[in-house]
């Protein structure tokens, strides 16, 4: 069967690109290593309960630009929850605190939210924010990532910005939002979010109200095969055949070669390492070696199936403490229609440097259902039915100092063939939004090189307001 364009991993980035071609009219084939898609965004049935369940808990945000728009393109959109209010509800030492989102004129929408970090830092902590808040209005994302060699404690601390604060609110932020410690975090990838943070308002989350990758999975696929291309499951690409003049083929774990001039892997960074890597063409081997720093931030995701409800929030985080494992718990059954009315389902994520490698099942499920009941005091009288724990090798590829100059570009050294990816150079934070943006401008890159120019990947959002005005 001959192919217009070959995609190599059936995740976000690899099933958006598809799609993209396939609407072009390309016949596609996409290969995927696991007996389903959906990567690190998969879902399934739970063995035990049948509940359908994803490798771990997502949020989409409203800034998940591309990622919506590729759910508007297969009419799954409406499949989320939107939480338009409170932002997010915390639980830290003192209790919890529920933070607004509002869509007032930038950085004036940060004002609603003083009074709840006021009750927990001190006015000259939140002072000593001014250097930096000052300092990210006037970057821009070229600017910011001449900050990348730093560490994003060593950058905090550079601005002035106190003990209590980075220990109260930073520490917090970046392991939810970028998965490392701050000192092991790249400056540029914390100021990314922060600028972001305080040039954009009304922004808030949402949750898929199915399994994760019902909304891109089946969509995607149907696409492919309606315009005469194929997804084969099971089939592990070990390297790539290629010459001068571009790649020629891909062998499979299991030595079937499959011949291709157009080729799109869209792999994580440890996977296309050793695919490129062991390609045997010279040209190639930077990308390889660059793809080799990057290293994991491994998750684990825990379901807790309780025999009775034990609250009524949908969504709420713990602050970061160093004794602490789980960082953001959901109720599946006040956000999941098919859930509604019956016993909480509580998902949680603990995160990077939280996991602990060394603690078996038991002690995890012990330790979350713990932290469940001091947001949810209910949860002392619930009993466990049924528990689950998920561990994930990676979530995310670590934004560590370094990283950011490092993603590489959709094109690579040799004539089509590109990649794809949440790691690639997508100027968004690496999450399913960077993955489908990543899949748009591969798609946008294909269809150049046929002389089909189309524009379909979004630009990432950018500052607003007063901000706005400081940058220009
Ligand atoms: C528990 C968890 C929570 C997360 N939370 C969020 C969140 O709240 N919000 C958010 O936006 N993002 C979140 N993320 C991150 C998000 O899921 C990823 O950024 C995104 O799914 C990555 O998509 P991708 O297509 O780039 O890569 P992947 O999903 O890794 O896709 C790559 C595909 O390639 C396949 N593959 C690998 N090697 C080969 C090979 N040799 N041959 C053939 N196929 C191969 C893999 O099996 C996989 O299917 C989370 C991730 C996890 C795991």
């Amino acid at each position: 069967m001959t192919t217009d364009l070959l995609v190599v991993g059936a995740g976000i980035a690899g099933l958006a690109c598809a799609c993209a071609a396939a609407d072009a009219g390309l016949r596609v084939t996409v290969l995927e290593a696991q007996a389903h898609a959906g990567g690190r965004a998969a879902s399934w049935n739970d063995p035990t309960t049948g509940t359908r369940v994803d490798i771990g808990p997502h949020v989409v945000s409203t800034e998940h630009r591309n990622y919506l728009s590729l759910l508007r393109r297969l009419g799954t959109d409406g499949q989320l929850t939107w939480q338009r209010a409170p932002l997010i509800t915390l639980l830290d030492a003192r209790g919890t605190l529920r933070m607004p989102s509002r869509r007032w004129l930038p950085p004036l929408h940060g004002l609603p939210m003083l009074p709840g970090a006021l009750s927990r830092l001190s006015l000259a902590d939140a002072l000593s924010h001014t250097r930096l808040a000052w300092a990210a209005a006037r970057t821009d994302e070229q600017a910011l990532r001449e900050l990348d060699a730093e560490d994003a404690l060593a950058w905090l601390r550079g601005h002035g910005v106190r003990p209590h604060a980075i220990d109260w609110f930073w520490r917090s932020a970046v392991l939810a939002l970028l998965n490392v410690r701050l000192e092991q975090c790249s400056a540029a990838a914390a100021m990314r979010v922060f600028r972001l943070m305080l040039g954009r308002s009304g922004w808030h989350f949402g949750f898929p109200r199915t399994g994760l990758a019902d909304l891109v999975v089946p969509g995607c696929t149907g696409a492919v095969l309606r315009s005469g291309g194929r997804l084969l499951h099971g089939a592990r690409v070990r390297r790539l055949l290629a010459g001068p003049q571009g790649p020629q083929a891909v062998e499979t774990a299991d030595g079937h070669r499959l011949a291709a001039t157009r080729i799109v892997l869209a792999l994580p960074p440890q996977a296309l390492a050793e695919v490129v890597g062991a390609s045997d063409v010279p040209a190639l081997q930077p990308l390889a070696t660059r793809a080799g720093y990057f290293r994991p931030a491994p998750y684990l995701s825990t379901y807790l199936w309780f025999d009775r409800p034990i609250g009524s929030e949908r969504f709420w985080a713990r602050a970061w403490s160093p004794q602490g494992l789980n960082t953001d718990f959901y109720d599946l059954s006040h956000i999941r229609p098919a859930l509604h009315g019956k016993p909480s389902l509580v998902a949680c994520n603990a995160i990077g440097p939280q996991v602990r490698e060394d603690w078996d099942d038991a002690r995890i499920v012990e330790q979350s259902v713990e932290e469940v009941a001091q947001f949810a005091p209910a949860t002392r009288q619930a009993r466990v039915l049924h528990a689950r724990v998920h561990r994930i090798a990676q979530a995310i590829p670590q934004p560590r100092p370094g990283s950011e100059q490092l993603r590489p570009p959709v094109a690579t050294a040799l004539p089509r063939l590109w990649i794809a990816g949440d790691w690639t150079d997508t100027a968004v934070p690496c999450s399913m939004e960077s993955a489908a943006r990543s899949g748009a401008l591969a798609a946008e890159a294909v269809l150049a090189e046929l002389g089909r120019p189309r524009r379909l990947a979004i630009d990432p959002p950018e500052t607003r307001g007063l901000v706005a005005l400081l940058r220009r």
